[in-house]
């Protein structure tokens, strides 16, 4: 394995890991596609989760700007997927901290915990498992900014763009792999719908 893991390396990760599997499946969003992934399925053996996020530092780290910010980063992610990968990211770099925001129910804004305090130009990068709607570090990045931090970069282990994916520059933006699955807005779009290929619905 590489220092930074290859995108193929990645892949066969995730894959032996039955993180990404290919199919016919629906997101809760009701988008369908070719492809499930979900990366903490990979991020549960500790050994996995340490190449990832190792490899994504030196990433990091190859940015000077980052790279001078290192000792005051804050490392922020969207509860729950992205937590292994921030510690990971955290430790790689010897950053700063580490905190999450979370909702307490699915119909409720992202928040942080009660007391917590963001520090106004509090240098931020935004971490998560995996860049696909983008929704959650959209809410995550205005949160942040709503405290007057300031966010600095975004790093995910997968980046796995839809048509509904926001585009973040001029941020810098690191991920490990990028995987163009094969997304339909609805059945009425989907070719596999249309051959009667059975559907597995995704419940995260
Ligand atoms: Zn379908």
């Amino acid at each position: 394995m590489h220092l930074v893991p290859t995108q193929e390396e990645v892949v066969r990760l995730l894959e032996r890991t039955g993180a990404l599997r290919h199919g016919h499946f629906e997101y809760p969003n009701g988008l369908h596609a070719d492809e499930y992934l979900q990366v903490p399925l990979a991020m549960r053996y500790y050994q996995h989760a340490k190449t990832l996020s190792v490899g994504l530092s030196r990433q990091l780290r190859a940015n000077p700007e980052i790279r001078a910010l290192i000792p005051e980063l804050s490392i922020v992610a969207p509860a729950t997927g992205g937590l292994p990968v921030a510690y990971g990211v955290c430790e790689a770099l010897r950053a700063h901290q580490v905190y999450w925001a979370e909702r307490e129910d699915e119909n409720q804004p992202l928040r942080f915990r009660q007391y917590f305090e963001q520090l106004a130009g509090e240098k931020v990068l935004l971490v998560d498992d995996i860049l696909r709607t983008g929704s959650k570090l959209t809410e995550l990045k205005k949160l942040v900014e709503s405290n007057h931090a300031e966010v600095v970069g975004l790093a995910v282990v997968v980046y796995q763009p839809t048509p509904r994916t926001p585009d973040f520059s001029p941020l810098p933006f690191y991920y490990l792999a990028k995987l163009d699955g094969i997304y339909h807005q609805d059945a009425a779009d989907c070719d596999q719908c249309k051959s009667g290929v059975a559907l597995e619905k995704i419940w995260v």
